[in-house]
């Protein structure tokens, strides 16, 4: 999706004047770019409807940047159709409040439910015990039980023979005896929809009256995720959609769909298979990235997680004047670290894909011992004017450290690809700025 109507989008970003022929390509092309990402038909041509009636408009002619103006209404209008942004969790009245997870096998299910425990607590200080209701495979306790131990929470199972709806009652008890305010039912799931599961999960939802139903579709799996969307929210009445897998090479058009065909918000997305890859869901977000803008707002978002709020405004104006230095690189890849594999967080950056360098800089912790104790072998001045650092230095350098004079010959080329990367990123958020980031 993004390579198509990326192309498109640049020829049409820097026009000073956009004719109805322009307009009429551009519709063209994200129609069929949206059509190839496997977005639902009849969406597709609402969408365009009302993309080009606003991009003929008077707000677009009058502009001062009408290419601009027009990327701003694709992006506004595919923002729209994914809803507005709602990672809300219902609490109930009367603790425990109930959330039931269903989808197809493999969708992500289990590891959700270990991440939204994990979510609970860690941003609502909230106490979940976790229920195994899938009993049609023994692994699936299993799993868990294990994510259970990782996480440290309690998990409630009666083993394989029980049936799932006794299972959730007596969770239910045990939940209201223990004062847990949060409840997650974890449930099977099937390969294929098939009124066995939709019975079974119909009688757990009425055992148990959640007070969420979340489906977990998988995004890899494009138009299909739409269709299990509209079949498990006709037969459950889904409170909202988890969107999984999003850190894959998915094409987004489910995203773009979902929302428009069941009319329930998406409300989280996973982004990996770790237990704190979950996301709030960010329609605008996922526009911008669609639109092959990038998600520098989410990487953003995830470095100030993990770093101090002013030390990242520090770093951004370190950035922005280009006196990023040795020192500033170390305090940056033991972030990075923190913050997961840089490969996730490339991904996030516009246009990252084609900044192919960019694979050189790569952090693992043995590595992160070396540079640390390489920049640490240097003068100050070195650290902060790395150019002079010349043959001699660098042997003594590679002494100093105890490594050798290719690996620090590496890292000088690191620190090279990572001020390029930051200056790259620092123009891009300026572009942005530009444009007004005002939808
Ligand atoms: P279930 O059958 O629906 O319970 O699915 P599981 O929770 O067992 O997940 C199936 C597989 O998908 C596992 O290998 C998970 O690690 C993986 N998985 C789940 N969510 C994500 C995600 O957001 N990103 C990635 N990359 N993998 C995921
Ligand atoms: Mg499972």
């Amino acid at each position: 999706l993004a390579e198509r109507l990326q192309s498109t989008i640049k020829k049409i970003t820097g026009k000073g004047k956009v004719s109805e022929q322009d307009i009429k390509e551009m519709s063209r092309e994200i129609r069929l770019a949206l059509l190839e990402a496997d977005v639902n038909f009849k969406v597709v041509k609402d969408l365009i409807n009302r993309i080009k009636e606003r991009a003929v408009g008077q707000e677009v002619m009058e502009s001062l940047t009408p290419g601009q103006q027009v990327i701003k209404i694709v992006r506004d209008e595919l923002t729209e159709l994914m809803g507005g942004e709602n990672s809300k969790i219902a609490v109930a009245d009367r603790p425990p409040t109930v959330i039931m997870m269903v989808g197809l096998q493999g969708a992500g299910k289990t590891t959700t439910t270990g991440k939204l425990a994990n979510l609970l607590r860690k941003k609502h200080n909230r106490k979940p015990l976790l229920v195994a209701c899938d009993v049609y495979r023994p692994a699936a306790i299993q799993q868990l039980e294990t994510l259970g131990t990782q996480l440290n929470m309690p998990v409630f199972s009666l083993g394989t023979e029980a049936n799932p709806v006794d299972i959730a009652k007596q969770a239910m008890d045990k939940a209201k005896e223990e004062h847990h305010d949060y409840v997650i039912i974890d449930t099977a799931g099937r390969l294929h929809v098939d009124s066995d599961l939709m019975n079974e999960l119909a009688e757990i939802k009425a055992a148990v009256s959640p007070d969420e139903i979340f489906l977990v579709v998988d995004a890899m799996t494009g138009q299909d995720a739409v269709n299990v969307a509209e079949s498990f929210n006709e037969q459950l009445d889904i409170t909202g959609v988890v969107l999984t897998k999003l850190d894959g090479d998915t094409r987004g058009g489910a995203a773009l769909s979902i929302k428009a065909v069941t009319d329930k918000p998406i409300k989280f997305a996973g982004m990996g298979e770790k237990l704190d890859q979950l996301e709030a869901f960010h329609p605008e977000r996922m526009a911008s990235r669609i639109l092959g803008m990038g998600d520098v707002l989410s990487l953003i978002e995830k470095a100030q997680t993990n770093v101090d709020e002013q030390q990242a405004k520090a770093l951004e104006e370190k950035m922005r004047s280009m006196s990023f230095t040795f020192d500033d690189f170390l305090e940056q890849m033991a972030q990075v670290k923190q913050m997961g594999p840089l490969d996730e967080l490339l991904d996030m950056l516009p246009g990252a894909g084609k900044m192919k360098g960019l694979k050189n800089v790569q952090v693992d912790e043995k590595q992160l011992g070396q540079v640390e104790a390489i920049v640490k072998s240097m003068t100050k001045q070195e650290r902060q004017e790395p150019s002079i650092i010349n043959a001699s230095r660098k042997k003594r350098i590679a002494k100093g450290s105890g490594t050798t004079v290719s690996q620090v010959n590496r890292l000088l080329k690191q620190f090279e690809d990572m001020k390029k990367m930051m200056k790259q990123m620092t123009n891009m958020q300026k572009g942005k700025g530009k444009k007004g980031r005002g939808g």
